[in-house]
């Protein structure tokens, strides 16, 4: 089956009760990988590719090794996603470039730092959603400001800042309404990369009940949780124990991911867990094996430490065993259901 609206995905998932991670790439193995996992478990999954993953594999390659996924796992639905969105015209580009599905990020201005107003946003995430719902393309708002920087998109913010741009439950119906959107990415205290918690989170930082309040008010859109890597001990132990240097730090536990997808959480971002364990796994290579020069012989075992993290993810949140249950329908068939309202 050709590229899936990300929308149908997230429809099947809400319907049904779980959750789809979507991994972040930016080369041929991690898609290997996302897609080996996804062949093994029957799992649906969405692929996604921030601006500086645009950059760095160039469009057309992207777009190529995403056509050979799907063709060699016809079986599998793939939602193909622009993460972080700065403009209406990177989304668009993403859609000229056959992307089934973006976010365009108007919580922040185009420099992808500074916070916007909501009427920006608004302004936006609207002219997105019009132009990306009559080609049956699925649009991610976010509203709010997430902790962190991820490929240099964030604003950075922390501690008491980083509180007073969590989302606010009551706007977050006014924006859903204002704009059209299918999907919404939600502030609650998690934050991009690997290092978002110095210890294990709590309610104080992890505000799972204004998800909850969120899903109350808006029941038929989907939620999605960024900067949810759950940066395992184990990956960061294996870095560290052949030459790496990474201080201790905490993620998001996958408990507090699977409360999330009990109330309307339906979309996971995952990049930093995968990037752990591939690195760990080229840092065992080089340390035991100092005389290895054959880039397949760092990556083979890195794809398939990436594919175990997918593995656990998609059990966790519920979507293996899915893929064949989700519905097969085209961007044409999204397009004309749009068009009805
Ligand atoms: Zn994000």
């Amino acid at each position: 089956m050709p590229l899936t609206p990300m929308r149908v995905l997230l429809d099947h998932a809400a319907e049904n009760g779980y959750g789809v991670a979507a991994f972040n790439v930016n080369n041929m193995e991690q898609i290997q990988a996302i897609m080996a996992a996804a062949e093994k478990l029957d799992a649906p999954v969405i692929i996604q590719a921030s601006r500086g993953a645009r950059s760095y594999s160039q469009d057309a390659y992207l777009r190529h090794l995403m056509l050979a996924a799907v063709e060699l796992h016809p079986r599998i639905p793939v939602a193909m996603h622009q993460d972080h969105g700065n403009s209406p015209e990177t989304c668009l580009s993403a859609i000229a470039h056959g992307y089934t599905s973006c976010m365009m990020d108007g919580s922040l201005m185009a420099d992808g730092k500074t916070p916007a107003t909501y009427e920006y946003n608004v302004e936006v995430t609207r002219r997105v959603v019009v132009e990306a719902h009559k080609r049956g393309v699925t649009v991610e708002g976010e509203l709010g400001c997430l902790g962190g920087i991820e490929d240099g998109h964030g604003a950075g913010l922390t501690g008491a800042e980083a509180l007073a741009h969590l989302t606010d439950p009551a706007q977050a119906e006014r924006f859903v309404a204002d704009t059209g959107v299918d999907a919404l990415a939600v502030a609650i205290g998690t934050s991009h990369g690997a290092y978002k918690f110095k210890q294990k989170p709590t309610g104080e930082v992890l505000k799972m009940d204004i998800i909850a309040e969120i899903h109350r008010r808006l029941p038929r859109t989907h939620l999605v949780m960024h900067g949810s890597s759950s940066v395992p001990k184990e990956l960061i132990d294996i870095i560290n124990e052949y030459g790496g240097k990474m201080p201790e730090t905490y993620g998001v536990p996958v408990e507090e991911i699977q409360e999330g997808i009990r109330h309307g959480v339906r979309k996971i971002n995952v990049d930093t867990d995968n990037r752990l364990a591939m690195t760990g796994a080229i840092r065992k290579v080089f340390a035991t094996n100092p005389g290895e020069f054959d880039p397949r012989a760092y990556l083979t075992p890195a794809r398939a430490a990436m594919q175990q993290v997918c593995e656990a993810r998609m059990i966790a949140f519920g979507q293996a065993g899915q893929a064949s249950k989700v519905p097969v329908r085209s961007l044409e068939e999204m397009a004309r259901t749009y068009a009805r309202g």
